[in-house]
């Protein structure tokens, strides 16, 4: 039986692949991949997510508020959120997270976006696509005292999390330990080689 292949996580919507974007869209079935989910970021890149999600039957759109961009919302974030993700009933919510390594965080005010986040996803039952940097306690702390969609107690339908790529090695780890014994989690802890026991600091 051919494997069936699923992208969970990419940012087809950015501006530095259009250039590209036509090859990409044509190759992408070609390969085999069946589904990938295309993670918007903030309010400005969530229409140009709905728009691939409405031309290619294979894109599963994701529309949430990065924590990157938790500075830059608009006072009716929300409510756009909330249009979009009703105008599309298979989409995910994310990109969402914390994130302590860009320059003044602001972190009371991602956490604040983040738990709005998961709870919109717990209401809706929608998977999230998590991004975290340099807050795998206070992740897992808000993962834990925030409702998660009921689709986590059903481990064949389980919400699908990232563990961002450039987590060092130690609190990815530390982070699977932390989070192993709840079924509602799936770890992409994807760390490039500098990060990797042999570089631990
Ligand atoms: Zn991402």
């Amino acid at each position: 039986m051919p494997v069936r292949l699923f992208d969970a996580h990419n940012h087809l919507q950015d501006g530095r692949l259009a250039p590209f974007l036509s090859d990409i869209l044509r190759q992408v079935p070609a390969l085999g991949i069946a589904c990938a989910v295309v993670n918007g970021s903030a309010e400005d890149d969530w229409e140009a997510v709905a728009a691939l999600a409405t031309e290619h039957a294979w894109i599963k759109p994701s529309f949430g508020l990065h924590p990157w961009y938790v500075k830059g919302r608009s006072a009716g974030w929300k409510d756009a959120l909330c249009s979009l993700v009703e105008r599309f009933p298979n989409a995910a919510i994310g990109e969402i997270g914390l994130d302590r390594w860009i320059d003044e965080p602001q972190i009371e005010s991602q956490v604040e976006a983040f738990r709005w986040q998961l709870e919109l996803a717990a209401k809706l039952n929608r998977p999230v696509s998590i991004h975290c940097l340099k807050a795998w306690g206070l992740l897992d702390q808000t993962l834990r005292s925030t409702p998660l969609p009921g689709r986590a107690e059903d481990r064949k339908n389980v919400p699908y999390h990232h563990g961002c790529a450039v987590a060092r090695w130690r609190d990815a780890n530390c982070l699977a330990t932390c989070t192993d014994p709840r079924p509602h989690a799936r770890f992409n802890r994807t760390v490039p080689a500098q990060f990797q026991p042999a570089s631990q600091t």
